[in-house]
């Protein structure tokens, strides 16, 4: 019996002691091989020998100094260095480190209020972001994800969030409809929602770049983001990029942005970011939004304890030097094409997958009862959950997802292996994938 919060109260969970590259092995013994890094996490396995020597180094020399009056070493070095390679357009920003995705997206909506009230706009409070996506647990991270199932027992404590529809290219591209099309077509979205709300009262748009945990993997139709970014623009809206999943390398590029041509007014990230070492999160703020407050009060609105912990960015420097001295980037790049194509020769004609999408490592199967008609299994039928049992069964963790209970998508599972993989362990991925889904 467990003295802890899981998930599931009620689950008899294996207990983790130790790990060796992309393994985790439990009390019993047992190995895992890890291909979704927890949620798209853990990017350089498990026991990376300079991640562990350089926390092991700033525990020895500083651990904790509050940001109230002091900075320190490690997180101006890591803030120096996202901000010199965001996507251009971010120019000279500031960065915030926080200690989880859901407390990035919370910062980064007020600072976005901030920025606003800070310009003399005070009608603008509203938030517009998409269906489905998910931005996170805490109160207002959670009103901006596009799940109704997740958010109902909380309704009477979210802020008011309109939803578009997610460019969701396997189930809202119309037959016969040329990508670009379909592009403006659901970026366009974003421009009648705005005027339907009016434009001074509206704050900002949220999307992820890539959609993760609710979608799979799932990128924008080519074109999408440019014209997301003309609409924010030509509104005076702020489009807030959550990169929490998709951001540090997991799709080919440090920031999933760059491949979209695009800035972000405010970016977050997490998962690769420390890469599962330290819990840390970032908030990234562009130039325009940071000369704003700069020449105003001067003053950040918001603040945390353990904000730029120095243990914390330390390890996640040492993630981030890694991924860059290893040129681990254009491993991502090779690996996920090896892994693409054995999906693609595994799922392809497969009865029930409907869908293989992805970019870089980051890749998804879509569940369906009835590929003709895209019919989702019933959620009773708890398809994705029961191929990740018959996964760890097999001594291997993927991601798997349940469809949004209105039918709007299909059962997913998701694989987001590190980038340290050998080209071996993506060939046992994709055999013991096709081993749980049969
Ligand atoms: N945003 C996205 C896109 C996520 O995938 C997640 C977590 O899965 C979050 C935000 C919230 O991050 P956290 O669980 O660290 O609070």
């Amino acid at each position: 019996m467990s003295n802890l919060f899981h998930r599931d109260l009620n689950a008899d969970l294996p207990r983790i002691v130790s790990a060796q590259g992309n393994y985790l092995i439990d009390d019993t013994g047992k190995r895992y091989l890890d291909a979704c890094g927890g949620a798209a996490v853990s990017c350089l396995g498990h026991d990376h020998p300079t991640v562990r020597a350089a926390i092991k180094a700033q525990v020895d020399t500083l651990a904790f100094a509050h940001t109230g009056a002091f900075t320190n070493q490690p997180a101006e070095d890591l803030a120096k260095f996202l901000i010199d390679r965001a996507p251009e357009g971010t120019g000279q920003g500031r960065v915030m480190f926080l200690g989880s995705g859901s407390e990035a997206m919370e910062a980064a909506l007020k600072l976005a209020r901030q920025y606003h009230v800070e310009r003399g706009d005070t009608a603008r409070s509203k938030v517009i972001a998409r269906k489905p996506s998910y931005h996170g647990n805490t109160l207002a991270a959670l009103a901006t994800g596009g799940h109704a199932g997740r958010r109902a027992p909380f309704a009477p404590l979210l802020i008011d969030v309109s939803h578009i529809d997610a460019a969701y290219d396997y189930r809202m591209r119309n037959e016969g409809e040329s990508e670009e099309d379909f592009a403006l077509r659901m970026a366009n979205l974003l421009d009648a929602e705005i005027r339907a709300l009016g434009p001074e009262t509206v704050m900002a748009f949220v999307a992820e770049p890539i959609v993760g945990a609710s979608l799979g993997s799932q990128p924008a139709p080519a074109g999408y983001f440019k014209r997301i970014r003309e609409i924010c623009d030509a509104h005076g809206v702020l489009y807030i990029a959550d990169e929490v999943m998709c951001g540090m390398g997991r799709t080919g590029t440090l920031f999933a942005l760059e491949q979209e041509g695009i800035a972000a007014d405010i970016t977050t990230t997490a998962k690769g970011l420390g890469a599962g070492y330290q819990p840390i999160a970032a908030v990234i703020a562009a130039q325009k939004v940071t000369s704003v407050i700069e020449q105003g009060s001067g003053k950040l609105w918001n603040g945390h304890t353990y904000m730029s912990h120095a243990i914390a960015t330390a390890g996640a420097l040492a993630v981030q030097q890694v991924i860059e001295n290893d040129d681990l980037l254009a491993r991502v790049c090779e690996l996920g094409a090896q892994l693409f194509a054995a999906l693609s020769a595994r799922f392809k004609d497969h009865p029930h997958v409907g869908d293989i999408r992805g970019r870089g490592l980051f890749w998804s199967i879509e569940l369906v009862a009835n590929r003709a008609d895209k019919a989702p299994f019933p959620a009773a039928d708890t398809i994705a959950p029961r191929i990740g049992a018959a996964a760890q069964a097999r001594g291997m963790m993927v991601y798997p997802s349940q469809g949004c209970a209105d039918g709007t998508n299909g059962d997913h599972v998701l694989l987001a292996p590190a980038y340290t993989s050998s080209p071996q362990e993506i060939d046992i991925i994709v055999q013991t994938l096709a081993d749980a889904v049969a």
